[in-house]
């Protein structure tokens, strides 16, 4: 399994010097198994994806908040591309997710009506997601906490297993369940927008903080943690002081074009 993150920032992309060593581009995680390549939220950082040739392609959406779609039709192979796109989420039905999309690319908000123009896009329900790649993946999802819901997603090959945990508002009672879904994965990625003390002015948000982050790692038996999904006034000089001040070395601040193996 290949990771590559190609997004790491929440809410809207960011721009700038001291945003580039991290990167600027909204949330967007490859997945590539021997397979099939999945695609986690498609925010801004999607337009740098290589699509597959030689397997499907799956982009798994969270929940439809902007940072999270926002960059579904600005991948130029997308309008070339011959294998099959499946697009799904946990979150909703079928019918629901063709809609959402619909609304958002349909030439009010973006040039052309997206989904009629690329044809090859397949609209799928979780449960037909998950019977159509049964034989090699095994793909969960779990109901997460923030404003209008999200879903996190677990993937698990012959080899690895990662889970995406974005967006959540992560609480107390939900260590229990969280620690069965992302039991014994090789790397979780977690939502820290925020940092602990920013956590106090923005309860109700839907977001996690980088340090709960770090707790949670140490109760777990999650393998590596990757914290994402950065606020977008977040600078490289306090991601790297952030970084610095982790104890343990299995938790690392995401970075784009960042490429993880777990074989
Ligand atoms: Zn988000
Ligand atoms: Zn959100």
């Amino acid at each position: 399994m290949r990771v590559i993150f190609h997004g790491v920032r929440g809410s809207i992309p960011a721009s700038g010097i001291e945003f580039s060593r991290y990167g600027g581009h909204t949330t967007c995680t490859e997945i590539m198994t021997d397979t099939a390549q999945i695609i986690l939220d498609a925010g801004s950082g999607f337009q740098n994806v290589t699509l597959a040739n030689d397997r499907p392609i799956v982009i798994l959406v969270s929940h439809f908040h902007h940072d999270h779609i926002q960059g579904l039709g600005f991948n130029p192979r997308l309008f070339s591309k011959q294998s099959e796109i499946f697009i799904c989420s946990a979150l909703c039905s079928k019918d629901s997710t063709q809609s959402y999309i619909q609304q958002y690319y349909n030439g009010t908000y973006f040039p052309i009506d997206l989904l009629s123009e690329i044809s090859k896009l397949e609209i799928v329900s979780f449960n037909e997601l998950k019977s159509i790649f049964a034989r090699d993946l095994t793909i969960e999802s779990y109901n997460l906490s923030h404003p209008g819901g999200s879903a996190a997603y677990s993937i698990t090959t012959s080899t690895a297993k990662l889970c995406c945990l974005l967006d959540n508002e992560y609480r107390e009672d939900q260590f229990q369940s969280l620690s069965t879904f992302i039991d014994e994965a090789n790397l979780t990625i977690w939502d820290g927008m925020f940092t602990a003390d920013e956590l106090q002015q923005y309860r109700g948000w839907g977001h996690s903080s980088m340090e709960q982050g770090e707790a949670f790692l140490e109760r777990s038996n999650c393998k590596r943690l990757a914290i994402t999904h950065h606020a977008p006034y977040r600078t490289d000089i306090q991601l790297d002081a952030m970084q610095q001040s982790f104890k343990d070395t299995a938790i690392f601040i995401a970075r784009e074009k960042q490429v993880e193996i777990y074989d």
